[in-house]
């Protein structure tokens, strides 16, 4: 690794780590379970496997070090966001199964909580909720529209709501705000913390975490590295926005970039007149996705997508820091909270999420090659990595469970087009969720060309 990993974001720099990396693979091995790929989705894995079979050979091979990619680097919305609506996920599996697969969601938030405490992983797991507030007259009907539409799906006040003016404003400050939808079901974390503790809390379990360990091909049953071969009864593949990457895969998942900025620790008096005291994740209701989080030590970090896909579906660490993305970033949140406006911007960094062509994300186990993949979470993986590693624990073990009854379970995305189709199609989708929220700025009505994007994405 070329970079001090203390400079890719707020995370890695606030997470009190020696970043030192664990002793990469010493050669050709056998295992039960090989996983790629030591985030979240990883971790999980192994973590709930050698919780139910503490008998398992289990290692997780690591190109950088544990955390090293968007595990350690994201917005810390630990939330029951799944990036399949319940409409699309019905229309395929049914209604039953597609509001199954979001209550799990939900019920995925405070297991992440409840793993933290137990394994004693200080996080700041913090159960906040989501505040999106609504800044134009179209976000305001668009907030509306969400609530109408959750109801159709029997998801009632406990599971979303709308806020009139004066108590979203309270608690979030923002500016314009007509209202906005809350719903309770989501957590802040420091990631980072979140990631390096569930690395320890694995290798207590007795699972063996290589670093420094260069996966160069997955097969059935085998992983080839720079370091030897490792024979397994299963693979796991958990590298997400790296996927491309790997021969054969680079159709697989699309790496679309996610960036973020964060503040210096703001006073107290500025927190007053911002609220977020519950320390609720926010965001409005505008296309183009932005999110943002009252941190522990009292910064705001804000993120948000807008930063180009590159051809090749290229992942390179250049990729990370777009000035004109960050600076877009920081232009948004002052225009939100104008309090923020002198605060100095002390971190800028940024990471590739996995995309998958029909947006759903998926986990599952091929028994006849062994091969077990799971990804593809468009930004939402923070909890749902979760429920992949109990869900993907549970396949393993061939066990029949509520988990693996899951829609998602098993569901195949087709592949992204070759390039440059591919290019065409991901940028052509980024420019005009980038340029639609500016347009009902201006006309006042709904961007007519992002709401078709959205058909054409079945959400
Ligand atoms: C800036 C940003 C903000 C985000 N905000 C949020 C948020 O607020 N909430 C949310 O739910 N989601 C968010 N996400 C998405 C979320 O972080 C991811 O979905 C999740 O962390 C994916 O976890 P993972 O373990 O599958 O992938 P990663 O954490 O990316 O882990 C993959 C690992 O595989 C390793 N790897 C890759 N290739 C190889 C190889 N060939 N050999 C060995 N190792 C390899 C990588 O080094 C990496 O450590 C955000 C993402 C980004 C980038």
């Amino acid at each position: 690794m070329t970079t001090d990993p203390r400079m890719l974001s707020l995370w890695h720099d606030t997470a009190g780590e020696d970043w030192t990396p664990r002793p990469p693979l010493p050669g050709d091995t056998d295992v039960d379970v090989a996983v790629v790929g030591a985030g979240f989705t990883g971790l999980w894995t192994a973590y709930y496997l050698a919780r139910a079979d503490p008998s398992l050979r289990v290692v997780v091979l690591e190109r950088e070090v544990a955390g090293f990619g968007a595990s350690g680097r994201n917005g810390g919305w630990c939330s029951a966001l799944f990036p399949a609506s319940p409409a699309w996920l019905a229309a395929r599996y049914g209604t039953e199964a597609a509001v199954g697969q979001h209550r799990a969601m939900q019920a995925t938030v405070d297991e992440v909580g409840a793993v933290a405490q137990r394994e004693g992983i200080e996080c700041s797991w913090a159960k906040g909720g989501t505040v999106s507030v609504a800044r134009t007259p179209v976000q305001l009907e668009r907030a509306r529209e969400e609530v109408r539409t959750a109801r159709g799906w029997g998801f009632g006040e406990q599971d979303v709501t709308l806020l009139g003016a004066d108590e979203a404003r309270r608690r979030f400050d923002a500016t314009d705000v007509l209202g906005a939808t809350y719903t309770p079901h989501a957590a802040v974390i420091h990631p980072a913390r979140l990631v390096r503790g569930l690395a320890r809390a694995v290798e207590r379990l007795g699972v063996r975490i290589h670093e420094s360990t260069d996966v160069t091909g997955i097969g059935p049953r085998v992983v080839s590295t720079d370091r030897g071969r490792v024979r397994a009864g299963v693979v796991v593949r958990a590298t997400e926005g790296y996927t491309a990457e790997l021969p054969g895969l680079r159709r697989q998942l699309a790496p679309v970039y996610s960036l973020m900025i964060a503040t210096e620790p703001l006073p107290d008096a500025t927190w007053e007149r911002i609220g977020l005291h519950g320390r609720e994740t926010f965001n409005d209701h505008r296309h183009l996705i932005v999110y943002g989080q009252r941190t522990a030590d009292g910064r705001l970090a804000f993120g948000g997508r807008g930063a180009p896909y590159h051809f090749g579906s290229r992942v390179r660490p250049e990729h990370d820091r777009e000035p004109a993305t960050f600076e877009a970033l920081r232009r948004v949140l002052v225009e939100m909270l104008p309090a923020v406006r002198d605060a100095a911007v002390t971190h800028t960094w940024g990471g590739p999420l996995g995309v998958p062509r029909d947006w759903c994300a998926s986990v599952g186990l091929d028994r006849r090659t062994g091969l077990a993949w799971a990804g593809g979470y468009v930004g939402d993986g923070v909890s749902t990595s979760n429920l992949a590693g109990r869900t993907l624990a549970d396949l393993v073990l061939g066990r029949s469970t509520e988990l693996t009854a899951l829609p998602w379970v098993g569901h195949r995305s087709p592949r992204w087009e070759p390039e440059p189709l591919r290019w065409i199609g991901v940028s052509t989708a980024l420019r005009v969720m980038t340029t639609a929220d500016a347009v009902e700025q201006r006309t006042g009505r709904p961007a007519r060309r992002a709401q078709l994007v959205n058909r054409l994405l079945g959400h």
